[in-house]
């Protein structure tokens, strides 16, 4: 049987292991070869520190092994653990048999000891999982995903699966990528669908119609964006949590993704302790600070209309002009949420002219129940609403929108037979990730990342 190099590490009583035979399996991170023994520190991605396996020349095949182990390696250990003398680990491994799966020759392995520029290590998409800092940005990524299905479990959501193959271009017209079994485009009937299709920019329309039907559910999908925006927040596939709640509005939306932001940040802050201290030390300074204050304190409510109050008063020269009216940029959310609040910010009640048609209406008939959290570092990590549930007015919001009637039939059929308030939002999986690691590029945050003129691996 083979055990995880976590559960070595991390033991509460490391004491109790010692003298235990143990296997464990991995690959060299560094051999230190010191003629009548040799160190190897073990890796097997379980945990960021390596297990320290220390192998006597008394082992039959220890001429060899010096000869097919270096750094990549792969092998098996079995032996014994002992307390160890060095006073970097409470115990070692004295190994009595190693077996090696694989060499890796030393003059072509490329991730040798030195650190390498991220941008080099994309290069390498098969070889990266290998590194500190991708273990750790997987494991939290990891971490982050079950949290969220913790999250919502408990608040007695339905996980729902939504297509990821849609025939209706209601949200991004653009930014969707088409799909077609057609060689040269043409006479969609004919294809395969029998009708243009896409992939998906969103579940939300989809898990409107579960949320009309069972209350609560949620999401957790990819999501596809053929916008062409070369920027580190932004990928062209990304995966997406949607959840929606029938019977709430827009303050129970807000109460929601407040309570779900803070619960992952919690719980990697409880789970991921060793990952983030890695990140912390270096990756961004004062990481775990952030997220711990993060976790404890309210985040700001703000309207759009008194966002933009502040941006026009801000003492702080932006790039694109802030008025009422007009989406804001990045560099104004980011503002908002790291110079001027400090941290956690949601905005509310934008502009109608600049949301989707299916926010809900306010009163005043300029502004919709839309939100954004908004958060230091990242800029808009959450955007959700209340959907508009009322028939007329939905139907006229399609028809300012210019959108066909036709093509929302079963949508308005949903206000038509028992319609219910509900509101939900959108986190992207890959800004939680950012936001939670300190890493500064979305692109290393995700195993494979697509953006333009980038499909490899
Ligand atoms: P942005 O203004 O940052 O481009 P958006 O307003 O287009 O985002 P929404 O349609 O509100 O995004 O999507 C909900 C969430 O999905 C966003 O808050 C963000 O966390 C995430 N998201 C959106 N687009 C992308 C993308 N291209 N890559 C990664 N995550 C994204
Ligand atoms: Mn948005």
């Amino acid at each position: 049987m083979r055990t995880k190099i976590k559960s070595i590490l991390q033991a509460k009583n490391p004491q109790s292991l010692v003298g235990k035979p143990t296997t464990v399996c991995g690959w060299v991170r560094t051999l230190r070869d010191q003629k009548s023994f040799a160190f190897i520190e073990v890796n097997d991605g379980s945990t960021l520190a390596n297990l320290q396996v220390v192998a006597d020349a008394s082992l039959p095949n220890y001429a060899e092994l010096m000869q097919q182990l270096a750094t990549g390696a792969s092998l098996s250990v079995t032996g014994h653990l002992v307390e160890s003398p060095g006073k970097n680990q409470a115990l070692e491994l004295k190994a009595e048999q190693i077996t090696v799966y694989g060499s890796a020759d030393p003059a072509r392995y490329p991730l040798q000891k030195k650190r390498h520029s991220f941008e080099f290590l994309r290069t390498i998409a098969h070889l990266r999982p290998r590194t500190n800092t991708q273990g750790a940005v997987t494991r939290v990524r990891s971490a982050l995903s079950y949290a969220t299905h913790l999250f919502f479990q408990q608040r007695g959501f339905l996980y729902i699966q939504t297509p990821l193959i849609t025939g209706s271009d209601c949200e991004g017209g653009g930014e969707m990528f088409r799909v077609t079994t057609l060689e040269k485009g043409g006479d969609y009937s004919k294809d395969f669908f029998g009708k243009p299709t896409y992939l998906t920019v969103s579940g939300q329309l989809e898990a409107e119609i579960y949320a009309c039907a069972l209350s609560d559910v949620y999401t957790f999908s990819p999501t596809f964006r053929a916008e062409n925006s070369n920027t580190s927040r932004h990928l062209a596939e990304f995966w997406m949590i949607e959840p929606e709640m029938a019977f709430a509005d827009l303050k129970d939306n807000m109460e929601c993704a407040e309570s779900y932001l803070k619960f992952c940040v919690r719980y990697a802050l409880d789970h991921c302790r060793e990952d983030l201290e890695f990140f912390d030390k270096f990756i961004e300074n004062g990481l775990i600070q952030r997220l711990e204050h993060v976790a404890s304190t309210p985040f700001v409510h703000l309207t759009y209309t008194d966002a933009v109050d502040i941006l026009r008063k801000a003492p702080k020269k932006f790039e694109f002009p802030v008025d009422w009216g007009t989406d804001l940029q990045s560099e104004h959310e980011r503002y908002l949420a790291e110079e001027y609040c400090k941290k956690p910010v949601i905005l509310t009640d934008y502009p109608a002219q600049i949301k989707a048609f299916y926010m809900r209406g306010n009163p005043d008939g300029k502004t919709v129940a839309a939100m954004d959290v908004l958060v230091p570092k990242i800029g808009e990590i959450i955007g959700g609403s209340q959907r508009e549930e009322r028939l007329d007015r939905l139907e006229h919001k399609l028809a300012e929108h210019k959108l066909n009637r036709e093509d929302y039939w079963w949508y308005l059929e949903l206000r038509e037979y028992g319609t219910v308030p509900h509101a939900g939002f959108g986190l992207g999986l890959e800004r939680l990730v950012l936001f939670v690691t300190g890493m500064e590029n979305i692109r290393d945050v995700i195993a494979f990342p697509r953006y333009p003129g980038h499909a490899d691996f």
